[in-house]
């Protein structure tokens, strides 16, 4: 149902995310403009829309014809045209600061005062697009997953200057799209998705490249034991080792050596035929349930569960909305904040320790709320209350 208010939906890049996210925009009943920077990128983006609909419409997951939702869409190259009388615009270009910071600059001539201002950026900062333009309390970040028109969830970002009418605004505009949203009340890198999903990529990266585990042993028990639907490296496979060696790098992190030495070797995943699996005439992920077992998952946990604890202690988003962001946004089985609670928040805390004490690393170190909800006694489930009550409410 489309919301009071807004009509009409201006996106900016017609890619992979622009033309699903002006899909969606489009089914649930808004006017939408979709705007790429050459005649052949707006048509291509318009025929990946006009083909997903058909698959929509075959599968009855639609209520109109195809051509009734595509009837709402219009496409251009002409920025002043695209964002012409626009009540809210999704900009959906390159990830790159310098692109992100023109096309803002720009918004702020061409686009209507009181239109929303809202970027699908995965991994940039908001505040500092936000800063290209002179009303930064009208830009928001509204993260969509891959692909727009199947993931449920949507971030929904601030920056440091958004006004929460504007963010707001933004989340119900997202949710008329059928999608659930999360608030994301700090900017920080990674957003909440990305920064619990970061230890879980990350921590089996260190144990292997320690050889205190392997490859196969690490997905197998994670996704045969831990009913985590991917493994790490079989994730970083199929997402591309390059592109989370990239983020890391740029935010200053440093990088499991396994990491490197794959993006040095150029065998970035599926995408080159090798990563840490062979593709190329192979069966590819081939672990199996049998080389489950050795592996250290308890590790991998702590550090998700403290990650949940950074972002919760810092108010940059609540218990509940971490854990609907990880079901929602990885498929996790359930959030580290509620699993946290179920292994008990105690001996995650003694984990974090032990490791910290023994390597010095930063990424042992405790978040202060792990310690302060271990402290006050409240360590999980068994205790009657840890990130979540337990006496009947949460
Ligand atoms: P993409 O490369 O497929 O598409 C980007 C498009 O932007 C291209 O078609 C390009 O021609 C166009 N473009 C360049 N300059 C432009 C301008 N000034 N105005 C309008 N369009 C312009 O990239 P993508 O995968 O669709 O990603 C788009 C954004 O969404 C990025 O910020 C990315 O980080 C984010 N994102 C991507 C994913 C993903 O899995 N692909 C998931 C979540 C968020």
């Amino acid at each position: 149902m489309p919301r009071d208010g807004i009509d009409h939906v201006t996106v900016l890049g017609a890619g992979n995310m622009g033309h699903g996210i002006a899909e969606v925009a489009a089914i649930a009943g808004y006017d939408v403009t979709m705007r790429d920077i050459e005649e052949g990128i707006v048509t291509d983006g318009y025929g990946d829309i006009e083909w997903s609909l058909g698959k929509l419409a075959e599968s009855g997951d639609i209520e109109e014809s195809p051509d009734a939702v595509l009837d709402r869409i219009d496409t251009t190259v002409d920025l002043a045209e695209a964002v012409d009388g626009t009540d809210f615009v999704v900009e959906a270009g390159p990830e790159r600061m310098d692109v992100k910071r023109d096309i803002f600059g720009d918004l702020d001539e061409f686009a209507p005062a009181d239109a929303i201002l809202a970027t699908n950026t995965s991994s940039l900062s908001i505040t500092d697009i936000s800063d290209a333009t002179d009303s930064p309390e009208r830009v928001v970040g509204t993260h969509f997953f891959n692909p727009p028109v199947r993931m449920e969830l949507v971030e929904v970002i601030y920056g440091a200057e958004t006004s929460d009418e504007t963010a707001e605004t933004a989340a119900a505009l997202v949710e008329s799209f059928g999608k659930t949203t999360i608030y994301v009340r700090k900017d920080v890198n990674g957003f909440v998705v990305n920064s619990v999903l970061g230890p879980y990529m990350q921590e089996p990266a260190w144990m292997v490249s320690a050889e205190e585990a392997t490859v196969r042993g690490a997905d197998a028990t994670l996704v045969h034991e831990r009913d985590y639907p991917m493994g790490p490296f079989e994730l970083g496979d199929l997402t591309g080792i390059d592109i989370g060696y990239h983020v890391r790098r740029e935010a200053g992190r440093p990088v499991p050596p396994i990491i490197e030495e794959k993006v040095e070797a150029d065998d970035l995943g599926r995408k080159t035929g090798t990563g840490y699996y062979e593709y190329e005439d192979c069966p590819g992920t081939d672990y199996t349930a049998e080389d489950a077992g050795e592996f250290d998952w308890f590790r991998v946990e702590a550090r998700m569960v403290n990650e949940a604890a950074k972002l919760v202690g810092d108010d940059v988003a609540a218990p509940e909305a971490v854990d609907t962001g990880m079901r929602l946004g990885t498929g996790f089985p359930e959030g580290p904040c509620r699993r946290g609670d179920r292994l008990g928040l105690e001996r995650a805390l003694e984990t974090l320790r032990a490791l910290h004490g023994e390597t010095g690393e930063d990424r042992y170190e405790p978040a202060d709320h792990l310690v302060e909800l271990v402290e006050s006694g409240n360590t999980g489930e068994e205790a009657g209350r840890g990130f979540h009550g337990y006496d009947g409410g949460t």
